[in-house]
């Protein structure tokens, strides 16, 4: 009797015990929502946000220009698959318009996440002939913003997470209003008239505007500027009068005609900028992972001011 009593205390802790061990097993392989992105930075805000409550799968990698950017059949497998899509909008992936229009019909979480800025806050350079400017991640506190519509594509996918994802979105925030600040420090570093950027192609419209900066990219330079530096030989004229130190070359961009005005302008390419995607997870430059938001941001700056004080 006293034996089958211990047997039976044994069988039942035994029981509790794989009762225990299997409910654990579940919480921590509860399914993860399997979402799909475009540019590596809307990867990294998903991530940001989503925690280990998301699966990220982002098209996109470094050094991907996405205005150019072609979906394979293995992306479009990857976009039917996912349960929630984020992606920049604004036509900054232009070559999947329709793709992303066809999802929307028939699925239920897809989201631009440019759409959480209010429309007097984007711009709208002549260049992009009626459109807005998409390149909105520039000014952090815009990004801000976008965090926001991720907190709810993500919550409205999973009604019962959403403390979780608004609580992350809050902690995503108060990084993002940090680095605004460290930013605005930083190019504050410059005296007024030496803010002048000088790059590949107009992804900086956004940063001009948040932090001080003239603008003027190659690609679209006669409306940024005045019409009369539409050419090479202008824009190398305006450098010299300027005083500008350097210009700069993008990762997604080619560097030739960069290279090529720099030289002809007698001044250096004071580095490479990341402009519509992020380095390579884990490569640092300066202490800073040049494959996060973060990471990114703080190199351009750091590469920028570096090369015009
Ligand atoms: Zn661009």
């Amino acid at each position: 009797m006293k034996l089958n009593l211990t047997r039976s205390r044994l069988l039942r802790g035994a029981l509790l015990l794989s009762l225990a061990a299997l409910v654990t097993t579940a919480s921590a392989a509860a399914p993860k929502i399997r979402v799909t992105t475009t540019t590596s930075m809307v990867t990294d805000l998903v991530k940001q946000v989503g925690g280990d409550r998301v699966e990220v799968a982002g098209l996109m990698g470094a050094g991907v220009d996405p205005h150019l950017y072609k979906a394979t059949a293995a992306d479009v497998s990857k976009l039917q698959q996912a349960e929630v899509i984020f992606y920049n909008g604004l036509v900054l992936e232009g070559k999947m318009t329709d793709i992303f229009a066809k999802l929307a019909r028939t699925k239920k979480f897809v989201y631009p996440i440019t759409e959480g800025v209010p429309e007097p806050r984007l711009l709208e350079p002549p260049e992009f002939e009626g459109h807005y400017d998409p390149h909105v991640w520039f000014d952090v506190e815009l990004w801000a913003l976008c965090a926001q519509t991720v907190v709810k594509g993500l919550s409205e996918f999973s009604p019962k997470d959403k403390a979780h994802f608004e609580q992350r979105g809050r902690e995503v925030a108060t990084r993002l209003r940090a680095l605004h600040e460290w930013s605005l420090k930083k190019a504050a570093e410059l005296p007024k008239e030496r803010r002048i950027l000088v790059t590949s192609h107009d992804a900086y419209n956004y940063f001009g505007r948040a932090y001080g900066f003239q603008v003027v990219g190659l690609q679209g330079v006669s409306t940024v500027t005045e019409a009369g530096l539409a050419d090479m030989a202008k824009l190398v004229d305006f450098i010299k009068q300027k005083r500008v130190k350097a210009i700069f070359v993008e990762s997604s961009v080619s560097p030739a005609t960069i290279q090529r005005i720099a030289k002809d302008a007698g001044v250096k390419v004071g580095g490479e900028l990341f402009s519509d995607a992020m380095g390579t997870p884990g490569e640092i430059e300066n202490g800073y992972d040049l494959g996060t938001y973060e990471g990114m941001i703080k190199h351009n700056l750091t590469t920028i001011v570096g090369a015009l004080k």
